[in-house]
């Protein structure tokens, strides 16, 4: 019998982010310090047998029905494509977030052992700019592992854009119409404060309002119905497809939230913005029992909170950045 992750305000969640490593090739100042940050040592990161292991029983006992693999940036994995395939056994929708830039060598291999569908960060097209956010020069590269993830047959593909005032908001209009132009559907991200530097403030946040009227002054455009994934989505009226905007900030989703996260170092995640963690990888490596893995699960969603309450003057930062958390 399934027993559903249900907390205490009645939300059973069904979505699984795990993160795969906490490394990445990247340096995303909204994300990363720019020194970098300290690897986990390998011993410390779940195995992919582990990762299974926690997987399947979410999966077969507790009703998970989607798993997101994310990191740090997961293509740094070695071997994620084996992971994929273990994974890909499962009936799950599964699914990667990446910042594409090893996609040309990689997407057909992820699309083979079973990887169905794609989100690939991309906050800025100006080269230049791209450099700065991401201390990569590697604009070209990642436009090409996009092009190289539908070849691949992954589908749908994703881009996901963080939008920051006066860093990339002049970008807006012309990240939509890249999506329009390429065929895939863009997802503006508002700015969460989980960037390691602690830059963030209210007025970086470029809200929802804002960026669906700069895209509605240049494309005619129509909210699609809302579900209950976090993206509120709108239709171009002329057919060109749809975008949509994750307003983790001005209109958070916490009510509705189903997601659950667990990070390379095998900490299970109520929130993205917790400040406990559950201690997975010890249970495991201990000879726990699948039924003392499960009442860890039960437990641990139990606890969870309400909502991040960003806006409160109660908020405390999770210690942890996004590249550690799992995005
Ligand atoms: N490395 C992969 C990537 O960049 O797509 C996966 C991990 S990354 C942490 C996952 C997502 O989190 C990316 O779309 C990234 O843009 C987003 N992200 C990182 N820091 C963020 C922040 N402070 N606010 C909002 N989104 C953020
Ligand atoms: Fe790396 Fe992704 Fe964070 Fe950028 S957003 S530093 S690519 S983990």
């Amino acid at each position: 019998m399934v027993r559903q992750l249900i907390d205490t305000f009645g939300r059973v969640h069904r979505d699984l982010r795990i993160s795969v490593t906490d490394r990445c090739n990247f340096r995303c100042t909204y994300c990363m310090p720019a020194e970098g940050l300290e690897w986990l040592p390998r011993e410390e990161l779940l195995t992919f047998e582990e990762i299974e292991r926690v997987a399947r029983l979410m999966v077969e006992r507790h009703g998970v029905d989607s798993i997101r693999l994310t990191g740090g940036e997961p293509t740094v994995r070695a071997k994620l494509s084996t992971l994929v395939g273990m994974l890909a056994d499962l009936p799950v929708d599964l699914s990667m977030t990446t910042n594409g830039v090893t996609l040309r060598a990689q997407a057909g291999d992820l699309s083979a052992a079973g990887l169905k569908r794609i989100n690939i960060s991309l906050d800025s097209l100006r080269a230049d700019r791209f450099a700065e956010l991401t201390l990569r020069n590697d604009l070209g590269r990642v436009l090409d592992g996009i092009d190289a993830a539908i070849q691949a047959g992954l589908d749908p593909v994703k881009v996901n854009v963080v939008v920051m005032r006066d860093v990339n908001d002049d970008e807006i209009v012309d990240l939509a119409r890249f999506g329009r132009d390429r065929g895939v559907e863009v997802r503006f991200i508002e700015f969460m404060p989980l960037d390691a530097d602690k830059s963030w403030s209210d007025g970086a946040v470029v809200g929802r309002d804002e960026i669906v009227a700069r895209i509605a002054e240049a494309f005619p455009l129509e909210p699609v119905d809302r579900t209950s994934a976090p993206a509120t989505r709108y239709r171009y009226l002329d057919g060109a497809g749809c975008f949509g905007v994750v307003a983790s900030v001005t209109r958070n989703f916490c009510d509705t939230c189903d997601r659950i996260r667990l990070t390379a170092d095998g900490q299970f995640r109520n929130c993205l913005f917790a400040l406990d963690e559950f201690d997975l990888r010890s249970l495991l490596r201990s000879g726990a029992s699948d039924d003392d893995v499960s009442d860890l699960l039960q437990g641990a969603v139990a606890a969870k909170w309400a909502g991040h309450g960003i806006s409160s003057v109660n908020f405390i930062r999770p210690s942890r950045s996004m590249s550690q958390i799992g995005g």
